[in-house]
This record gives C-alpha cells, sequence and structure tokens, in this order.
C-alpha cells in the first residue's frame, strides 16, 4: 500500500470508526474528521433538491459570472447525500427532519423535538446551552417556524407558533432573526401579550427594519422584520421591498455571538426555498438560493477565519421536484430558460397580492408582462382570474398543490419544446417528496475525509462530537408510532403493516 492509500484508508477508517465509537459509547474524538469544534453553523436549505441547485449554479455562471459559494463548499469540502425520510413516512416535513438533525432520532411528522407518544426529545441546541454555549437562529421563514423551532424547543404541534415565540422568550437564545411580528405583537397574539417588551426586558435589543437591525447595539438581538415569512428575495432585490437579506441577518448574528467566551451554535436557514417550490415558482426558488449563497459565503468566511468552527450545511427534502428539462432538438435549447429566468422580477406570491380579489384578462397580463417578462395569451390570463375569482383551478396544475398560486405558475409553462419561450423548467408536484438531499461538512480537519450517503440522524452524530456531548435521545420504533397513530385513528391510509398488526 502506498503511502497516499494508507492516508485515505485511515481517513476513512477515522469515519467508519466514529459510526462505530458512538454506538460503543467510546471517547469521540477520532483523527482524520471532525476534531473538536467550539463553535458549530448548521446551515440549512429548506426544501432544495439538486436540480434547485442546478439551475442556481447555471444562473450564477452563466449571468453573474461566478461559481456559486455552494459549488466551492461541494468542491472543497466533505460532501454527500442524506436521506430524508421520517419515522412513519418516506416523505418528510420540516419539523420531522429538523428533529432527525437536532435530536438524531427519527419521529412522525408535525412535532417539535417530541415524540408521538408525548415523549420529549432534547434538542442539540438545548444541550449545548448547558454548555454555556450562545445560540443563534437566522431564518428567512418565521423564526418561529418548524426548521429553527426543531433546535431549541419541544412542542407537539409546529405550528403553535404563539406558544414557541413564548417557549424562545423562556428558552434564551442570544438572536433571533427572521419573520413572524404576528407571533409577538400584542395587537396580533390571542393572549394580548408583548413578546417585543418582554423580549426587550429580558436585555434584548428589538429589530424590525433593515435599518434597526443595523443599529441595534446589545447582546442579545430580536429581529422579526415581516408579518409571516420575510419575502422573497426576488421582491426584495427587484420590488424594493424592505427586508434585510438573510446575508444581512448573519453578518449581524456571527459577531454578536462569536462575543461570547465558550462559543457558539447557530443555524442559519434560508427557509423559503421550500415555499417557493411549493408554488412552483422557479425565479423565487432561484432568487432565495442565490440568497442563501450570500450568506453561506459570508458564513465560509467565518469558518476560514475562525478555524475551529465546524460548518454543516443541509437540504431537509426535495419540493416540487423540479427539473430543467431539455428542450430544442437534442437538447440544444436546454440553456433558454436559464437566460429567460433574467426576465423575471418577482414572485408568484407577489403578484397574487398586486392582482387582488378582483383581477381582470387585462391586469393579468400586464403584470405577467412587467414581473415575468411573459407574453400570456388571453386564454391563459382568463385561467388566471378564474383561478382567484371563481376558485376554478386548471385540473392539471400540479398533484395536490397549493392554489392559487400553482394555477399562475402552470399558465407560464413552455408548451412548445421546439420553440422555447417560457423558462423550460417542469415541477413533479407542490408537495414535498422522497429523494435524497445535499450534506456536507465545513471547516478544519474534514477536507480530507469522505461521508457518501447518510441518514439525516447523522448531523446529530456530528453536531454532539463536535461539540464534545455524548447524549442519546430516547428512540421510537415505526412500529410503535403507528399503534399511537391507529389510537387515535390517524392512520388514513393503508399501510402494509397494518394488516399483520390488526390480523
Ligand atoms: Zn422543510
Ligand atoms: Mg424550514
Ligand atoms: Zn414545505
Amino acid at each position: 500500500m502506498k503511502r497516499r492509500d494508507i492516508l485515505k484508508a485511515g481517513v476513512v477508517a477515522g469515519v467508519a470508526g466514529a459510526l462505530s465509537a458512538q454506538a460503543q459509547g467510546a471517547q469521540a474524538n477520532q483523527p482524520g474528521i471532525l476534531t473538536r469544534a467550539r463553535n458549530l453553523i448548521f446551515f440549512a436549505y429548506d426544501g432544495m433538491g439538486w436540480e434547485d441547485y442546478a439551475i442556481a449554479q447555471y444562473y450564477s455562471r452563466r449571468v453573474l459570472g461566478k461559481p456559486l459559494a455552494l459549488e466551492r463548499f461541494l468542491a472543497s469540502g466533505v460532501s454527500g447525500l442524506q436521506n430524508t425520510n421520517s419515522l412513519t413516512s418516506f416523505v418528510t416535513e420540516s419539523s420531522a427532519a429538523g428533529n432527525a438533525w437536532s435530536t438524531g432520532v427519527k419521529t412522525v411528522n408535525g412535532g417539535l423535538a417530541i415524540h408521538i407518544d408525548g415523549r420529549k426529545l432534547t434538542p442539540i441546541f438545548a444541550l449545548a446551552k448547558q454548555q454555556g454555549k450562545a445560540v443563534g437562529l437566522v431564518s428567512t421563514a418565521t423564526i418561529t417556524h418548524a426548521t429553527p423551532a426543531s433546535f431549541v424547543v419541544s412542542n407537539p404541534d409546529r405550528n403553535a407558533e404563539e406558544e414557541i415565540a413564548q417557549q424562545y422568550l423562556d428558552f434564551g437564545a442570544e438572536v433571533y432573526l427572521g419573520g413572524g411580528q404576528r407571533f409577538f405583537d400584542p395587537a396580533v397574539r390571542r393572549d394580548k401579550k408583548d413578546m417585543y417588551a418582554e423580549f426587550a426586558a429580558r436585555g434584548y435589543a428589538v429589530a424590525k427594519t433593515p435599518a434597526e437591525l443595523e443599529a441595534a447595539n446589545a447582546s442579545k438581538l430580536l429581529g422579526v422584520f415581516s408579518s409571516s415569512h420575510v419575502p422573497y428575495e426576488v421582491d426584495r432585490r427587484f420590488q424594493n421591498v424592505n427586508v434585510p437579506s438573510l446575508a444581512a441577518m448573519t453578518r449581524k448574528a456571527l459577531p454578536i455571538l462569536a462575543g461570547k467566551r465558550e462559543g457558539f451554535v447557530l443555524q442559519i436557514e434560508a427557509a423559503r426555498v421550500d415555499h417557493a417550490n411549493h408554488l412552483n415558482d422557479a425565479a423565487a426558488t432561484l432568487w432565495d438560493i442565490l440568497a442563501a449563497d450570500e450568506a453561506l459565503e459570508a458564513a465560509m468566511n467565518f469558518v476560514d477565519q475562525n478555524p475551529d468552527t465546524l460548518l454543516i450545511i443541509g437540504s431537509d427534502h426535495v419540493c416540487g421536484a423540479p427539473a430543467l428539462y431539455g428542450a430544442g432538438s437534442v437538447y440544444r435549447a436546454g440553456s433558454a430558460g436559464i437566460d429567460l429566468l433574467r426576465n423575471e422580477k418577482g414572485s408568484i406570491e407577489f403578484m397574487l397580492a398586486r392582482l387582488g380579489n378582483q383581477p381582470t384578462v387585462e391586469s393579468v397580463t400586464e403584470l405577467y408582462r412587467t414581473v415575468k417578462g411573459i407574453a400570456l395569451t388571453p386564454e391563459q390570463a382568463q385561467a388566471v382570474v378564474a383561478a382567484i375569482t371563481q376558485r376554478v383551478y386548471l385540473p392539471d396544475a400540479v398533484v395536490r398543490g397549493i392554489q392559487p398560486a400553482n394555477t399562475l405558475a402552470w399558465v407560464m409553462r413552455q408548451t412548445d419544446a421546439a420553440q422555447v419561450n417560457r423558462p423550460n423548467i417542469g415541477w413533479n408536484s407542490g408537495q414535498h417528496t422522497a429523494g435524497p438531499t445535499l450534506f456536507g461538512v465545513y471547516g478544519r480537519g474534514v477536507g480530507a475525509a469522505r461521508i457518501g450517503l447518510v441518514d439525516n440522524t447523522y448531523n446529530f452524530t456530528l453536531m454532539t462530537r463536535a461539540l464534545g456531548i455524548r447524549f442519546q435521545n430516547p428512540v421510537m420504533s415505526e412500529q410503535e408510532a403507528l399503534e399511537v397513530l391507529r389510537s387515535r385513528a390517524e392512520l388514513p391510509w393503508n399501510h402494509p403493516d397494518d394488516a399483520l398488526a390488526l390480523a
């Protein structure tokens, strides 16, 4: 064996050894990969698949003239794939996926750091807090949304966001930045509680605008910049929506957290890649990935300057399964969609708000011309009017989609494969799908290692090892979970195990 091969074998053994060492409860430090990290950054893409990546990568190279930071990450670091199935479904949603990352065990879709029988799980950032680490959450969703929440709190209902805002106050992370004013505002909360005042009373600077974010000067920071989710990057950039970018929030969070003596843990989430894919909105998806890339670059720069930081990236599941499909003779027009995306200057969400309740064929046609750079036929414009005013959706729009948005997407689909005049991007549905996703690690000591295909729960192993934490959450079997669901009559489909168990 050549020396280089011995080294390679050693590195691979280090990875395999790490897994078995975890099982045996052995010391966590293995050579070759993931020496202890003082700081941890978990960078989540919600609902991003590999075709999303490809579209953004080609757009970035062709139109912006540079490769994605994500491409650089994947080329230089340790990357692979992660399986995303939840405990009882091959198609996960964001809380079960977040739980797999944050607790290391599979759960049923729908709850935060909790099993379906009510057993609470301890998420990774709660463990890190016990070590004295500072904690930060940054997201373009409501900050109380499933992915960030699954890293810090336990709740049987991912949608209990008013309650989760209270749980955040009790948890006491140093940084919360995202959307979701309606869960903090006393005028909107059902209990009329002024969460802004509550956070301020505990020493948080409270920011609601980009200017306030910039000016905030305290060791703890709550920033909520929109009533619900932070508007899409394509609208922020081209329609002058006044919210901070994911990169701006990231750049604000890092120095606050880095000031803590014991180090920090931070989750950054590009949350709305998922939402844009649900709506089958190619431009919104693209620009949110490009915005995420600026935040990722900031995180990578921080790691380069602070090598005792480990950066993990991942996507929690695929959504909509979009693809840039071949167009033209022998696909020679396959790149046309990338060029046409350049003409899109707003999201379908933005268009729906603009159209209001009483759109006309004329207002729809004009809006598609100015926002999407597309000339609709009168029939297509009428389909949009019917979707909004009569809830008549294009039947083939998507399988179980989100309406009327999916009809707005469907009318601008490519119809002539030989004559590309629309982005040649198609979707499977408006729903999450089952495929494996992006997974990668960046930081000192990981550059020579390999990971390959892992389960999404492996992220918890990586994080606990890096932080020197030894902890195992209780494991629930699929069968046990199915029993609970069955007892609640929450098994509407014919699960193959049912026949066996009920027989
Ligand atoms: Zn998700
Ligand atoms: Mg999310
Ligand atoms: Zn989703």
